[in-house]
């Protein structure tokens, strides 16, 4: 099976993405842990994206396209993957369907977590001093969200014309929001 699990940032997909992957044995691919492996190392790549993640800004979309292509032709996603934070915008979408047309593959489902914007921003406050992300500041948080909802909303209402758009309430209990994304998988 192969999922998309959109949302703002803080709306808990990736805590949601690491219970499907334990419960059907599927690849989580997180763009955004990537480039934070990246930035650690101080490779290339991570040098390239820091700047654009410490201000909240999106990582240009060659450069994420170039990830996601190369990790969904590993062997280990041929079982299924979870794209948790890609795409984030039109043209990632789109490249992203060239890329599994190619493969000979699609998605099946896209889950949207929905969530009430006020609650999103005490949560992301929250998990920047527990956490201590660099991208976890007010001011980036602030652009981080109105990033998401410039160049990210609208593919909420591209995958729901093709079909496979899943909507849940992403806020609640963790335990009760991962039995609403089981419902909606069927398995
Ligand atoms: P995340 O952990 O998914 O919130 O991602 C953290 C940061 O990484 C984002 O604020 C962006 O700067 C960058 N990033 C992650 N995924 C993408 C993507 N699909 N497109 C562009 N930038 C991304």
């Amino acid at each position: 099976m192969n999922l998309i699990f959109l949302g703002p940032p803080g709306a808990g997909k990736g805590t949601q993405a690491k219970i499907v992957v334990e419960r059907l044995g599927i690849i989580q691919v997180s763009t955004g842990d990537i480039l934070r492996a990246a930035v650690k190392n101080g490779t290339e790549l991570g040098l390239k994206a820091k700047a654009y993640m410490d201000r909240g800004d999106l990582v240009p979309d060659e450069v994420v396209i170039g990830i996601i292509e190369d990790r969904i032709k590993e062997p280990d996603c041929s079982a299924g993957f979870i794209l948790d934070g890609f795409p984030r915008t039109m043209e990632q979408a789109k490249a992203l369907d060239d890329i599994l047309s190619k493969l000979g593959t699609k998605i099946d489902h896209v889950i949207n977590f929905e969530v009430n914007e006020e609650e999103l921003v005490s949560r992301l406050m929250a998990r920047a001093e527990a956490e201590g992300r660099s991208d976890d500041n007010p001011e980036s948080v602030r652009n981080r969200l109105r990033v998401f909802q410039e160049k990210t909303q609208p593919l909420v209402d591209y995958y729901k014309g093709t079909g496979i758009l899943r909507n849940i309430y992403g806020l609640g209990d963790i335990q009760e929001v991962a039995g609403k994304v089981q419902a909606v998988l069927g398995a």
